[in-house]
């Protein structure tokens, strides 16, 4: 029998390419050979997230759809504590570990360099979650030395809504090759929805982000007409002034077919297009009207991350999910964006965190529901409510094994298996079950006992 040393480099590198985030970065540490191969084989990586605030400092890598790595590190007596955790929020099943004193933001980058900064990672969203006026980081000297020229492939860089600071390292961050786009963002938390309804785009021409588009886009969770009519007398003020915002626009998720509609305003003009994922609205200067519709006509979907059937799923989920955060980590909650006029923000938080709250109680009390239902039921279920269904994959897909075996850095999380019930078979199962055994049975008999005799 031929063991894993004795397997053709294709074979490995085959298995290589199936394996999940931890498992294949394990994998690097147990030979040269090894090695080599997880570097010649490419890896995607829906989202990364980075933040540092007050100290503390968040190293997240999702891997898929209710699937991360979390990684939260603060200072302590000892040293540095560490809270992991993976594809969960149950507190109970963070381990936690001790590193050497040192600086947190340092030793932060210096695990998010080595996990992710290797031309066989490909990360589709990077996002930066560090709040421009709390932190007094000297950017250049202690996350750029830190990276020690090491750059990241990431296609589209996210920075907080309010975040400047970050913009000059942008050459400095990513590979210029690589890079697509450029988003500020945040979100609005006037309404009552937990999802976004809306999103309010401003497309900028950016002198730092090497002639990639940059979009601010602020994520709604109050789509009504009051919101909609400030942000139109805002978006108009804000085109006549800043000459670097080329458009505005509004996407909402709701369908309406129609064909390209022109309004001209007194000194803007709007460009309305719809179909059956949602409509979008642009505004512009006239100056700017042949450039930005050029950008519009070819566009499918305007609807942009809202959409369902053109978003990838991860994409979806996560924006889906933006406003969770105020529930399953309130510290990292810097993307409220706050529109003059609508709340207070402090109030708004509180609001969102109890409904939150109560629409995770309900999740929970229809996850309990759902494991005791039979399995034929339980596909009707989840067919029905197929988003809310998502948050149920998570729970088959839960992979063991992806133990962290860096010598520097070893965070085992102990796999501990959840109260996993397995549902019951209905009576209709079990005796379809009990009906049809005695037959196969008796039908194996035969095969044997006819292949003895002819
Ligand atoms: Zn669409
Ligand atoms: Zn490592």
């Amino acid at each position: 029998m031929r063991d894993w040393n004795h397997l053709p480099v294709e074979i490995k590198r085959h298995v290589v390419k199936n394996l999940d985030f931890m498992s294949r970065h394990s994998m690097k540490s147990t030979s040269h050979v090894e090695r080599l191969i997880v570097n010649s084989t490419c890896f995607k990586v829906p989202r990364v997230r980075f933040g540092y605030k007050q100290g503390k400092c968040l190293v997240m890598i999702y891997t898929g759809i209710e699937k991360f790595l979390r990684l939260e590190l603060s200072k302590c007596k000892e040293g540095i504590l560490v809270e992991r955790s993976e594809n969960t929020w149950d507190p109970r099943d963070i381990t936690t570990k001790i590193l050497p004193p040192s600086d947190v933001l340092k030793t932060g980058l210096t695990i998010l360099k080595n996990l992710l900064a290797h031309e066989s990672i490909i990360i589709e969203a990077m996002e930066w979650d560090i709040p421009d006026e709390s932190p007094k980081i000297k950017y250049r000297q202690e996350i750029l030395a830190t990276l020690d020229n090491e750059k990241f492939r990431v296609r589209e860089l996210v920075f907080l809504w309010n975040t400047v600071v970050l913009e000059p390292l942008i050459p400095n961050l990513c590979v210029v090759d690589d890079f697509k786009l450029l988003r500020r963002f945040g979100l609005e938390i006037s309404g009552d929805s937990l999802v976004p309804v809306m999103i309010h785009d401003s497309q900028v021409e950016h002198p730092w982000t090497l002639g990639r588009p940059c979009y601010q886009s602020m994520f709604c969770l109050n789509g009504s007409l009051p919101i909609t009519l400030v942000m139109h007398f805002q978006d108009r003020d804000l085109l006549l002034s800043d000459p670097k915002t080329i458009a505005t626009v509004l996407r909402v998720a709701s369908p309406l077919p129609q064909k390209p509609d022109r309004q001209a305003h007194s000194d803007t003009i709007n460009w309305t297009y719809g179909n059956e994922c949602g409509y979008w609205t642009a505004k512009m200067i006239p100056a700017n009207e042949a450039k930005v519709k050029k950008m519009l006509d070819p566009e499918k979907c305007g609807v942009h991350y809202q959409c369902k059937n053109c978003t990838d799923p991860f994409t979806f989920w996560y924006h889906q999910n933006l406003a969770r955060r105020f529930h399953q980590e309130p510290f990292w909650g810097d993307i409220v964006w706050q529109i003059p006029g609508f709340g207070d923000v402090e109030m708004g938080i509180r609001n969102l965190k109890i409904e939150l709250a109560k629409d995770e109680k309900k999740k929970e009390k229809m996850k309990k529901w759902e494991k005791e239902k039979s399995w034929g039921f339980k596909e009707i279920l989840v067919e029905k409510c197929d988003f809310k269904g998502l948050g149920q994959e998570s729970e088959e897909v839960k992979d063991s094994g992806d133990a962290f075996y860096d010598k520097n850095f070893d965070i085992d999380a102990e796999e501990q298996p959840e109260n996993m019930t397995i549902p019951s078979p209905t009576s209709t199962f079990s005796l379809k079950f009990f009906f049809i055994l005695p037959i196969l049975l008796s039908f194996m008999f035969y095969l044997i006992i006819s292949h003895l005799y002819y």
